[in-house]
């Protein structure tokens, strides 16, 4: 067993550290050897954890929003405190390169911060009344408690996504982190623990198959949210399973993101923010590029820029300081990369640089004269992979982007700022980077439309996730 830092195993359900009789392995994606044997949760704990989420809800969502800004704040200090251990364990567990890591440890922390400061921020409202004798109020109180369940690609950041809003709002949360990467969640656990949130507020069930423990926390009309994140397919079945007992839902779901080039690009520019769109977490992000579309007086130029920058690229351990694209994180990931190239190879593609891996490593890959049919443009591709078509029209990129079920990302460079209103305004897309392939931040919204997802996170309007809106209206004596 690699020996890095002592790592957290059990559950945490009402604030005890749970050993439940089974355990399940956590493996390196880059390694291959095992990081640990975590708490393999079932039903009966995920009982447990809802009775604890109950209980925990009567007393927390009556605190203050600033009692409860405190003991986030906290939180967020010690997540930087811990920034460099917090960051090798997502290296490890899913092999995200470390100085991208790190990078995740303070956007994590910052939704905590930004959800602790605006939770004193959210007041309700004195409606104009319309009878002299009334007063109108409306009241904005916490959904209560809520169920999450969080992929592996951001193992930190897509917990405090979700459950940072939840506890400002005054919600509590129980937590069921992918299989892939639950040490990083059970730190934050230990680590709400130590800044003093009290037991029942954020509990972690991690285990091997998520089924029996959704099952019940679904089927529990006590649970009044459900957030997920993850692929469209598993979104889509729980949203209705959570219709049964109809639950407040925020799905954000899988992308298909195209990026567009316009002729008048700075292509220097360009390259730079589709690599950084494209490449990092290995190609393993739901806001990733995958279609990039390029003017086609400009497409020679900008795939041999394009291809140079994926070579320069460094493939490694990505616990290595050097390292800029680490594993995928399991077989099932290449298998998708690898048929996905193939498919395309077949129906015409041609490689321009990469198309090969090593063990879970694999190349940084562009790829010219992709058509459509291509598996490629149609299903997410998840790895390092760049293919590259071409447009003639604005017109024609607009209607080639938004060609998709999906609708959480797109992006698109040009120097002309008419186009970049008509564009982006356009574009059928929950977030759209202008000149920007990175966009994403604590602060702003984040989700999409269509097959990407139901709701916000980040901002005001995650939290307004975890609210609901009380009328009162008083009458005053005669
Ligand atoms: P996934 O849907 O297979 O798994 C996500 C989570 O759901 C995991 O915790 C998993 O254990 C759980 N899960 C799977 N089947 C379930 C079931 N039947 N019942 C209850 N829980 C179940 O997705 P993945 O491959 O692990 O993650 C990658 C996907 O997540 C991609 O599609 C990506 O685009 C998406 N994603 C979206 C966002 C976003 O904000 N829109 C962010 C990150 C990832």
């Amino acid at each position: 067993m690699l020996q890095v830092e002592p790592r957290v195993t059990q559950a945490f359900v009402a604030g005890r550290w749970l050993d439940p009789p089974r355990r399940f392995r956590v493996r390196s994606p880059a390694s291959g050897e095992v990081l640990a044997q975590v708490a393999d949760c079932g039903p009966e704990e995920a009982r447990q954890a809802a009775d604890a989420a109950v209980e925990a809800f009567a007393a927390w969502s009556r605190t203050t929003a600033h009692e409860r800004a405190q003991v986030l704040q906290r939180w967020a200090e010690l997540m930087l405190r811990d920034e460099d251990s917090l960051a090798r364990l997502m290296a490890q567990e899913m092999g995200k390169p470390i100085r991208e890591s790190r990078g995740e440890v303070r956007y994590a922390a910052g939704f905590i911060t930004w959800s602790a400061e605006e939770a004193k921020r959210l007041g309700g409202e004195l409606i104009p009344t319309h009878a002299s004798h009334k007063r109108l109020l409306v009241m904005r109180e916490p959904v209560g408690p809520a169920f999450g369940i969080t992929p592996w690609n951001f193992p930190a950041a897509m917990v405090t996504r979700k459950a940072a809003p939840a506890l400002a709002a005054g919600c509590t949360f129980v937590l069921k982190p992918a299989e892939q990467s639950p040490l990083t969640a059970l730190h934050l656990a230990r680590l709400w623990e130590e800044a003093g949130g009290p037991p029942g507020t954020l509990q972690v069930l991690p285990c091997a198959d998520p089924v029996p423990v959704a099952d019940v926390l679904l089927e529990d009309p006590r649970i009044r949210k459900l957030t997920f994140t993850g692929s469209t397919q598993v979104g889509r079945l729980l949203y209705e399973r959570a219709a049964r007992t109809l639950k407040r839902v925020s799905l954000e779901l899988g992308g298909h993101a195209p990026f567009l080039v316009f002729d008048d690009a700075d292509l220097e520019a360009a390259v730079r923010e589709v690599v950084a769109c494209k490449f990092r977490n290995a190609g393993q992000t739901c806001v990733c590029t995958n279609r990039v579309y390029v003017q086609a007086g400009i497409r020679d130029a900008f795939v041999e820029r394009l291809a140079a920058a994926a070579r320069a690229l460094k493939v490694g351990d990505p616990l290595d300081e050097t390292t800029q694209i680490g594993p995928l994180v399991d077989e099932q990931g290449l298998r998708k990369v690898r048929a996905h190239v193939e498919d395309a190879l077949q129906k015409g593609a041609r490689l321009v640089t990469g198309g090969s891996h090593r063990g879970l490593f694999y190349e940084p890959t562009v790829l010219v004269d992709v058509r459509p049919g291509m598996r490629i443009l149609e299903e997410e591709t998840f790895g390092p992979v760049a293919p590259v078509l071409t447009f003639r029209t604005e017109e024609d990129a607009v209607r080639l982007a938004n060609d998709t079920p999906y609708g959480l990302a797109a992006y698109f460079w040009t120097r002309d700022v008419g186009r970049a209103f008509r564009v982006a305004e356009r574009l059928q897309y929950g977030i759209v980077g202008v000149n920007d392939g990175v966009p994403s931040t604590p602060h702003a919204p984040f989700g999409g439309v269509k097959d990407s997802g139901i709701g916000r996170e980040g901002g005001r309007w995650g939290l307004e996730e975890y609210l609901e809106v009380k009328f009162v209206s008083v009458a005053l004596p005669a």
